[in-house]
């Protein structure tokens, strides 16, 4: 088990883009590792590389009993929204939000050995697919929201307990939320 830190709000490395994986080497399989790992304690649905520090473009999930991990996504989106949909992220403890979502996605990248891989899924997977793909190019939930809710989802953040204390070696235990981590 390689657990590591979970970047919160206020980390710049989660507003930076991250690059595509070149070498699908050992360190790229440690990295697939790691992320997993961390995802299954904290425990979350999904969790992208720049959210442990890695400014590469990967991710791995855990939705509906399907563990996977995705590298260089590239995605193609339905057109009609889930708009109502209740969303966290690791990086945002103990918060969710009603966040506008396109229902249905698929996802093609490669895994951690180069092959290609097509992803397909609806509701929460779709949901959690463009969630991390975001989170590789430096995009938070808090961008997709409505102007309305963003300001609600802000004033959360600024009371939340963790707000401010983006140093990377701090960890929280996750809270009971009726949300789900990303
Ligand atoms: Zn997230």
């Amino acid at each position: 088990m390689a657990i590591q830190s979970i970047r919160l709000f206020g980390d710049p490395v989660l507003r930076t883009p991250a690059a595509p994986v070149v070498d699908f080497d050992k360190e790229l399989r440690k990295l697939v590792k790691d992320l997993t790992d961390t995802m299954m304690d904290a425990p979350g649905a999904g969790l992208a590389a720049p959210q442990i520090g890695v400014g590469l473009r990967v991710f791995t999930y855990y939705v509906d009993d399907r563990l996977g991990h995705l590298i260089n996504p590239d995605l193609d989106l339905s057109a009609d929204l889930d708009e109502e949909g209740e969303e966290g992220c690791l990086s945002f403890p103990g918060l969710s939000f009603p966040t506008p979502r396109a229902i249905r996605a698929v996802a093609k990248g490669f895994d951690m050995h180069g092959e290609p891989v097509t992803i397909e899924g609806s509701d929460l997977m779709a949901r959690c697919l463009q969630h991390e793909t975001d989170h590789l190019d430096g995009i938070l939930f808090i961008d997709r929201m409505d102007p309305k809710q963003r300001k609600l989802a802000m004033k959360a953040v600024r009371e939340a307990e963790w707000s401010g204390l983006a140093a990377p070696t701090v960890r929280f235990s996750p809270h009971a939320t009726g949300g789900r981590a990303l």
